[in-house]
C-alpha cells in the first residue's frame, strides 16, 4: 500500500492499483478552475493569493475562468448587493456539475459590516456554500486555507453525491435545478 498525491494505491511489480473514484477525485482536486466573482476589497486579497508570493499555480489553479461553463469553483469575494444577487445565482446555475463554492470574507459570508437594506446578508441565502473564509478582509493565507479545505472536500466527495436525493433536496431548497448528467 502507498500513496500518490493523496490517493491510496497498491504497488506491485509493473502495476499500480487504485479505485476509479479516488483517481478521478484526485485529478479534480488538482486541476480546479476557479471563477472569481470579486466585487470589492476581498477581491484584492484574492488577487494577492494569485501573485508570485502565494502562487496558487502550485495547486494547478493558475487558470482563471471567466466563463461559468468552464469553471468548477466559484470564489465569491466581496460585498454582494441584493441587486447583484440574481446575477450571482445565474452564474452559479450556469456552472456545470460538479461545482463548489468558496465564500471569502465577512461580506460574502454574512453581509459583514453592511447590515443595510441593500446588501445581501450572506450569499448562502441564494446559493449553497461549501467553505466559508472569515475576516475583513481575510489574508491570502486564509484564502489559501479555504481553498485547501475545498480540495479536501473534492478529494473525499463520492462520485455519486451529485445524483443523490440529499443533494437534489439541497438545490431545491434554493430553487435551483440540478444540471448533473
Ligand atoms: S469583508 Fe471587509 S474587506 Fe471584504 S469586502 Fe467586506 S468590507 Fe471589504
Amino acid at each position: 500500500m502507498g500513496k500518490i498525491n493523496d490517493v491510496d494505491v497498491i504497488n506491485g511489480e509493473g502495476f499500480q492499483l487504485s479505485t476509479l473514484d479516488k483517481v478521478i477525485a484526485s485529478a479534480r482536486a488538482n486541476s480546479v478552475w476557479p471563477l472569481p466573482f470579486a466585487t470589492s476589497c476581498c477581491g484584492i486579497e484574492y488577487m494577492a493569493s494569485m501573485g508570485s508570493n502565494y502562487d496558487l499555480a502550485r495547486f494547478g489553479m493558475e487558470r482563471m475562468s471567466f466563463s461559468p461553463r468552464q469553471a468548477d469553483l466559484l470564489i465569491v469575494a466581496g460585498t454582494i448587493s441584493k441587486k447583484l444577487g440574481p446575477v450571482l445565482k445565474q452564474v452559479y446555475e450556469q456552472m456545470s456539475e460538479p461545482k463548489w463554492v468558496l465564500s471569502v470574507g465577512a461580506c460574502a459570508c454574512s453581509g459583514g459590516i453592511f447590515d443595510t437594506y441593500s446588501v445581501l446578508q450572506g450569499i448562502d441565502r441564494i446559493i449553497p456554500v461549501d467553505v466559508y473564509v472569515p475576516g475583513c478582509p481575510p489574508r491570502p493565507e486564509q484564502i489559501i486555507d479555504g481553498i485547501m479545505n475545498i480540495h479536501k472536500l473534492v478529494k473525499t466527495e463520492s462520485l455519486r453525491r451529485r445524483y443523490s436525493d440529499e443533494y437534489k433536496h439541497l438545490l431545491e431548497s434554493y430553487n435551483i435545478e440540478s444540471n448533473a448528467e
